[in-house]
């Protein structure tokens, strides 16, 4: 998928429809950045604005995916192939969100312990110890928050049971015993716990 090609593809229609930025951004109710933001390339609609625009446009989701008009005929070949784009997009997405789980983590505790042990070693008063330790262990709370968020959201649960995937509450994942990356949950659809295996 070309995101250049889209955005002036979006530009394109855009002006042949008589919108500026600002009264497209109007009519769809968002900020003209989103706008230039298509328009240059740097990101793609979501998926609640792209129908309108599409309408708006008078372009089907297939041209928009394409970057240009396309045949009826051509149609479905392309709408599978830009759906496995997608589908691919969302993967690496979902890989690098789960390598800066672990780079948070690492933050995370180096963070902490350097601290500990800078307000253990170090001849201050006592109030300073106790701000220095609360700086740690609240860089620590942030960031295995930030950690276990994307836990949550990068890739599904896979339901030993039924194999059923599924993203999980926040709280649920919070809440799990877990083994690595493998958390002991409960399927949202056959309601059984067993231990489900993080899948992208
Ligand atoms: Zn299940």
């Amino acid at each position: 998928m070309d995101l250049r090609k889209i955005g002036k593809f979006i530009a394109k229609s855009r002006t042949e429809k008589g919108y500026t930025q600002e009264s497209l951004a109007e009519t769809l109710d968002i900020s003209n950045r989103a706008i230039s933001k298509w328009e240059r390339g740097i990101c793609l609609p979501d998926s609640a604005h792209m129908v309108k625009l599409c309408k708006l446009l008078n372009i089907s989701i297939s041209d928009l995916f394409n970057g240009e008009r396309v045949d009826i005929k051509d149609n479905k070949e392309i709408s599978e192939k830009n759906l496995l784009e997608l589908m691919k997009a969302k993967e690496e997405k979902d890989k690098q969100l789960l390598s800066l789980e672990w780079v948070l983590g690492g933050i995370a505790v180096v963070t902490l312990l350097s601290l500990v042990v800078v307000a253990a070693v170090i001849d201050m008063p006592d109030y300073t110890r106790w701000i220095i330790m609360s700086i740690g262990f609240v860089v620590f709370m942030i960031s295995m928050f930030f950690a276990l968020r994307i836990e949550q959201i990068a890739g599904y649960y896979k339901c030993a049971e039924c194999g059923n995937k599924y993203v999980p509450k926040y709280w649920g994942v919070f809440m799990a015993r877990h083994m690595g990356r493998t958390r002991h949950l409960r399927c949202p659809k056959c309601g059984k716990k067993s231990w489900q295996k993080k899948v992208l």
